[in-house]
């Protein structure tokens, strides 16, 4: 199938037609898929271009994504200022530098690094950059620690609950580490330090954390996870680091769970993802791995591009990239500050909530989650309700715009299907209610039909 876009809409015409109205340039049509033979004004190229984006979804009505969709009329302004910034240029744009490091202090702070001042780490694509490299840092370490013990390399593993993000999947596929996964079990929805023990052994390059699961935007009790990892240490002498993928929850905890303790706090951590364009705030294209020290991070995975004259490190899978977002990153840190932070995602948490407690009020849905770790909640239909699955309640919404996944768990719990919505930064208490009211409106109708019309083959994307 190579990469060939399964679903897409069909589009048997290979030429778009263009509206006789704009057609003034003598274009009557152009080819679709292959490059128009003639330059054409930037004025209708926009026309064509903005109208085919019509189609896209409405962001704002997209319960299923945890990305951005939203910033402020300034950060805009200071995207379009800075489009034209290469991250890499440090030569050219060293102030775009100096913002990106400052942001990984920013972090190293947020996240009780034991010495932030002296911060090590980076900004990436996202969080599934930024585990490539906290997880090749990790295949790295353990690599070196085997070669001085004259120990063999060759089989290296990751110990990671099955409801891990897809990139873990891929960190695993594309650098030959054995992924070892804990399935889910009864009301386990994700890692639980028993588990992650009993998978790991002397070729253990380390074990992920996640700080709010995709699934159902839980935590994972990374405390006792780091906690088992020590004794096991004492009793085995096997020695194996903790890398928290707090893509979401990197962004939430620090603000809304002080008393939560899963960072740098822990001696085990060696490493924290997050990404920027999640709880972040910032608009898709960011992500951030800090690590505990320098010693975490190999000297042999770094880089030198030159810097002013002097040699700056880098450790990234890409080379040019747009500097713009790591701007609107400082800008968010600077412009809401740690109060601001708190007050949108305490909204962020309080909407989840009460959203969460309306739509088990409506009596068919029983929750999985509350919304009370990420802003997040997952809700199944309850048992006795046999006549509508969840994918019709997923279908049904989308009529009215809303988009809210449906899908089925991984093993053992491949028999629950559920629904998730993410409350993310411009979903007010008031776009709450009215969602609120179309589920209502849509429930008699779904509780009306003779049996399920949707089933798992039309479940949605909530990866993301
Ligand atoms: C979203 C997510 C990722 C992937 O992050 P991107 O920033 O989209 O690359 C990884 N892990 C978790 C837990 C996530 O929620």
């Amino acid at each position: 199938m190579g990469l060939k876009h399964p679903k897409g809409p069909k589009h048997n015409a290979k030429e778009i037609r263009i509206d006789p109205i704009f057609a003034q340039e003598g274009f009557r049509s152009i080819p679709r898929c292959s490059m128009p033979e003639k330059e054409m004004s930037p004025d209708l190229a926009y026309q064509i271009v903005h109208d085919e984006l019509m189609l896209d979804g409405n962001a704002r009505l997209n319960l299923a994504t945890f990305v951005g969709t939203w910033m402020e009329p300034q950060a805009q302004k200071l995207a379009s200022e800075t489009f034209d910034k290469n991250m890499i240029d440090k030569d050219e744009y060293p102030q775009t530098a100096e913002l990106e490091m400052r942001c990984v202090s920013i972090l190293s702070h947020l996240w009780n690094s034991p010495d932030p001042d002296n911060s090590t780490g980076c900004s990436t694509t996202g969080s599934s950059e930024a585990a490539m490299l906290g997880g090749l840092a990790m295949k790295r370490r353990w690599q070196h620690k085997r070669k001085a013990g004259g120990k063999p390399i060759d089989n290296p593993n990751i110990v990671m609950g099955i409801n891990v993000q897809v990139c873990w999947e891929k960190f695993a596929n594309y650098w030959d580490v054995e992924m070892r996964l804990v399935p889910m079990e009864g009301n386990r929805f994700h890692l639980s330090a028993e588990e992650a023990i009993k998978l790991c052994d002397e070729n253990t390059i380390g074990v992920i954390a996640i700080l709010g699961s995709t699934f159902d935007g839980s935590y994972e009790p990374v405390k006792e996870i780091c906690g088992a990892l020590d004794k096991f240490h004492e009793k085995t002498g096997i020695d194996i680091p903790v890398h928290v993928d707090a893509a979401s929850g990197g962004m939430i905890a620090p603000f809304l769970d002080q008393d939560l303790i899963w960072d740098f706090r822990l001696q085990r951590v060696a490493s924290i993802n997050t990404s920027g364009h999640k709880y972040g705030l910032v608009y898709p294209g960011v992500g951030w791995v800090v690590w505990r020290d320098a010693k975490m991070l190999p000297e042999d995975l770094i880089f030198y591009v030159n810097y002013l004259g002097s040699n700056m490190p880098t450790f990234a899978l890409n080379f040019s990239r747009p500097g713009s977002q790591i701007i609107l990153q400082y800008y968010n840190f600077l412009r809401l500050g740690f109060d601001g932070y708190t007050k949108v995602q305490g909204y962020a948490r309080e909407v989840a909530m009460y959203l969460s407690k309306e739509i088990e009020n409506l009596g068919p849905f029983e929750l999985i989650t509350r919304g009370d770790e990420l802003p997040v909640f997952a809700f199944k239909l309850r048992d006795s309700v046999k006549n509508f699955s969840v994918f019709d309640v997923s279908n049904k919404m989308r009529e009215r715009g809303w988009l809210i996944p449906a899908y089925t768990f991984p093993a053992n719990r491949t028999d629950l299907a559920a629904l998730r919505i993410v409350v993310r930064r411009g979903l007010s208490q008031d776009l709450a209610d009215l969602f609120l009211d179309d589920l209502k409106r849509q429930l008699p109708i779904l509780q009306s039909q003779p049996e399920p019309v949707h089933d798992e083959k039309s479940g949605s994307g909530f990866h993301h």
